[in-house]
């Protein structure tokens, strides 16, 4: 029986962690549920899998649902504390985190602190911390388990591979929603349009991210922690029909791809489930239906946000948690409608310009610097609001 947390139990990958979950009945058993503001979902979610904690962002809505779950025995907590009692309790084996944003990185760090493995869909934490997190997992003997899709494709494809026999890793990217669009009529992107992503159906901040190809900006530093590999030895190509999750290309030529649905049951269960593969019903990708599969330079001057993470993690430091929060201020600011979509990567690349860059940050540093570039884009944004 594996015994599992989940950071993040409402969003999308908590959604189809619970039901991959459902799928193995008796396999795993279910410790704690952490959510933010969805008590609805949280409330079925705590009935259908029977918890023995759950959390929730504000405290009025912890107390209403202590009270609704005291007689299933489930004990309520909230806040960040109620995400790193979840996180941290003492039942579980496997942590699987999918919180939105630099937040997940505390909860992160705690678990691994005492020793247990995560399952990891939170990237920011590893975009704001990388060093931190690796050190904490290798001196506690917990594992980091790839949840994102390429990581998990990079995954597969490294297996039984010797460190010294890799020439690059490949990302794939699907371009986002404006991979064909022209670049003169980015003024005019609604929020509507950059939240309709082609493949994948996901929270707003990475189908966000994946309109400004952020997203793969942050894959490639998450790449760089999980697997230790240089930035120069980290592609990426636009691959519109996601269908090759991602590549290892060895020192021989040879490359290995790992293919499959755009379906996130897959990396999740496979992270659950590693070493072992367990059977599912889920189907089977049809390469005789889709027929083409196609690759594509990434085009930098539409795409600014791919070469700011670049930028970010050849300085590395303090520097990558700043290129964090300064895309998640920018990026709420435009969910908000208070700038427009070509902003994001100016408000990015702003802040970042100002930051003096600190080598081999501490905890505290890598906290100060998340506050600083926060302060920092929240005024660049006001400077164009205003
Ligand atoms: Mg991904």
């Amino acid at each position: 029986m594996k015994r599992l947390s989940i950071l993040g139990s409402t969003g999308s990958i908590g959604v189809n962690t619970l039901d991959v979950v459902r799928r193995f009945r008796g396999r795993f058993s279910v410790i704690g549920l952490a959510a933010g503001q969805n008590v609805n979902l949280l409330r079925q979610q705590a009935l259908e899998f029977h918890p023995k904690l759950v959390s929730v962002s504000e405290p009025a809505q912890a107390m209403q649902l202590a009270s609704e779950l005291k007689r299933e025995g489930i004990q309520v907590v909230c806040g960040e504390e109620g995400l790193i009692e979840v996180a941290a309790h003492p039942d579980s084996d496997l942590v699987l985190s999918a919180l939105v944003g630099a937040r997940g990185f505390l909860p992160t760090l705690r678990a691994l602190s005492i020793g247990k493995d995560v399952a990891l869909a939170n990237k920011e934490a590893l975009v704001v911390a990388g060093p931190i997190i690796a050190k904490e997992a290798a001196r506690n003997q917990a594992r980091l388990l790839p949840v994102d899709s390429e990581h998990s494709a990079i995954w597969q494809c490294l297996e039984g591979a010797k460190k010294e026999s890799v020439r690059k890793l490949i990302l794939t990217a699907s371009g986002g929603p404006f991979f064909r669009r022209d670049l003169n009529s980015f003024s005019s992107i609604t929020i509507l349009e950059a939240l309709e992503h082609p493949n994948w159906r996901m929270g707003k901040k990475i189908t966000i991210d994946s309109a400004t190809l952020m997203n793969k900006g942050l894959e490639m530093i998450e790449a760089h922690y999980l697997f230790d590999e240089p930035p120069e030895k980290l592609d990426v190509v636009i691959h519109p029909q996601s269908v090759v999750h991602s590549m290892v290309e060895f020192v021989d030529g040879s490359v290995i791809a790992q293919l499959g649905n755009a379906d996130m049951r897959l990396p999740i269960q496979h992270a659950l489930t590693y070493p072992e593969r367990w059977e599912n019903d889920l189907p089977s990708v049809n390469l005789t239906s889709i027929r083409t599969l196609e690759f594509f330079e990434p085009d930098l001057e539409k795409f600014p946000c791919l070469q700011l993470a670049h930028e970010g993690l050849r300085l590395g430091g303090s520097m990558t948690a700043v290129l964090n929060a300064a895309n998640e201020v920018a990026v709420e600011n435009f969910l908000m409608e208070r700038i427009p979509f070509i902003s994001i990567p100016k408000i990015v690349e702003s802040t970042m310009q100002k930051h003096v860059t600190k080598l081999n940050p501490s905890l505290d540093d890598i906290l100060e610097a998340d506050r600083w570039a926060r302060e920092q884009a929240g005024n660049a944004v006001a400077h164009q609001v205003g």
